[in-house]
């Protein structure tokens, strides 16, 4: 099976994606990659809906990147006597460790440690920030807090702190039972919630021992300051606008997306743009005009995926929700513009010998007939640097290693295939040719171009780059050995 667009597509599943029939028709309208939200769902539920993913994986023979997106330190407000109260403009409210319940002055917040970092003219967000209240006095056990902007406060709301590098653990408990649950069960991504330092990746890191990719999400102003920092420990990145825009201004959010996707691209490291992309497809078969938009927007800044939340989880069109950025998507990339976009913000590069090889198999690829670049890789670094070049000709990134297969379905226009481990350049060669032929993507009169790192088991190693054609007796007729 063969997309018609290089932007992956993410798909989060829910209650209205939970079963083979509804994935696999996921799988085949565009999901890439399928999301699973920890914050929702049970153990049973996420184990379930992870076997449905493997099936669909033997039974279509394409492998399939799964993400297991981690809660994250999350603050939420105690409960109520009476289950809710409205907070007026102006009115004091108080935040603090009792455990009474609640009332129209006075709420539990069960974080001691929110309450050492916070300063008078904090802001504190609560309701995905419907709710704003500034301290004006605290100490070790309470904030006393004018309400900015009043609204419905009820049970176990999620606060925001905004403006404070919160003394937090990176994982929570919970966050921790399930990064290892779902590293046993076997994810290729974990995405890590509230991202506030390098050093909090590094600790999921450090748990997860190698069996996933970390892809830091990023939701906090901190992190967006720190994100070079962040970057460069991290193997992929969210921006997650759903909280971003809670904690920082919105129309601060378009301004950091596009930052963070040439910063992502630069690094050649996968960057997916979230939240509330196609919002209007949870209730309804079509999409506004403005979510159309911005999916475009996301796909002409370079972004390697587009991800979707509630509305292929919970939404009553997951599938119509899908098969719009699909469509939306090759659109786009059909657009002369599109182009013209993607090749000014290309960048000079070439410093190394991999950035010398994968420019020359762009240019080569690109300036005559050739078919498709072939990237022979282990640990998917020369594919990511092929991808980062965003050619115009397909890329088959060709691996022996599973994981390494269905970790690079989230980057940019790797279309990726399964072969047997090579230890010769010419077996990486006819591999190549026979994939390309198989996939679809060329004819035996054709050519393709081949990069890859020798010796073979050592990773980042790209220095290697040959035209080859695609019918077995010339390559061996070119080179006998
Ligand atoms: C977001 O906040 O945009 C996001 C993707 O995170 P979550 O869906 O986990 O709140």
């Amino acid at each position: 099976m063969r997309r018609r667009r290089n932007v992956k597509i993410v798909a989060t599943l829910g209650p209205a994606s939970s079963d083979y029939e509804t994935i696999r028709a996921l799988f085949e309208a565009g999901a890439d990659v399928f999301r699973l939200n920890m914050s929702h769902g049970e153990h049973a539920d996420i184990a379930e809906r992870h076997a449905i993913i493997r099936k669909i994986e033997a039974d279509t023979g394409r492998p399939i990147a799964i993400l297991a997106d981690l809660q994250g330190p999350k603050l939420r407000v105690g409960t109520f006597a009476n289950g809710e109260e409205e907070l007026e403009v102006g009115q004091k409210f108080r935040l603090d460790l009792s455990e009474a319940e609640g009332d129209a002055r006075r709420v539990r917040l069960p974080h001691r440690e929110i309450f050492e970092a916070l300063e008078p003219g904090s802001s504190l967000l609560v309701n995905d920030g419907k709710i704003r209240l500034k301290v004006e006095t605290c100490g070790a056990d309470f904030a006393d807090c004018e309400v900015m902007v009043g609204g419905t406060i009820s049970n176990r709301k999620g606060v925001n702190v905004p403006d404070v590098v919160l003394p937090l653990a990176a994982l929570s408990d919970k966050d921790r039972r399930d990064l290892e649950f779902v590293c046993e069960l076997g994810v290729d991504w974990l995405a890590l919630s509230f991202v506030q330092r390098p050093e909090d990746v590094e600790e999921a890191r450090e748990l997860a021992k190698g069996r996933a990719a970390i892809l830091s999400k990023i939701e906090k102003p901190s992190a967006v300051t720190n994100f070079d920092a962040i970057l460069a420990v991290s193997d992929g990145i969210m921006v997650a606008r759903g909280d971003l825009g809670v904690e920082l201004p919105v129309q601060n959010v378009p301004p950091i997306q596009k930052r963070l996707v040439k910063k992502c691209r630069e690094a050649a490291k996968p960057v997916i743009v979230a939240t509330q992309m196609l919002e209007s497809m949870i209730d309804s078969p079509v999409p506004t005009r403005a979510e159309v938009s911005d999916v475009a927007t996301a796909i002409y800044e370079g972004a390697d995926a587009v991800m979707l939340s509630a509305e292929s989880a919970a939404g009553s069109y997951p599938i119509e929700a899908v098969k719009t950025m699909n469509a939306v998507a090759i659109e786009v990339e059909g657009d002369p513009t599109y182009r013209e976009v993607i090749e000014a913000s290309r960048g000079g590069r070439k410093k190394t010998v991999a950035d010398g090889i994968v420019s020359a198999a762009r240019e080569i690829a690109e300036t005559t007939e050739i078919k498709a670049i072939c990237c022979f890789s282990q640990s998917g670094t020369t594919a990511a640097l092929v991808a980062r070049e965003r050619p115009r000709v397909p890329i088959i990134a060709m691996t022996h290693v599973i994981g390494t297969a269905r970790r690079l379905c989230l980057t940019w226009g790797l279309h990726c295939v399964m072969s047997e481990a090579v230890t010769r350049f010419k077996g990486a060669v006819i591999a190549s040719a026979r994939a390309a032929l198989s996939e679809g993507f060329a004819e035996k009169t054709d050519q393709i171009v081949v990069t890859a790192g020798v010796p073979f088991n050592k990773p980042g190693t790209t220095n290697i780059l040959r035209v080859a054609p695609c019918e077995e007796r010339l390559i061996y007729s070119a080179d006998p050995e």
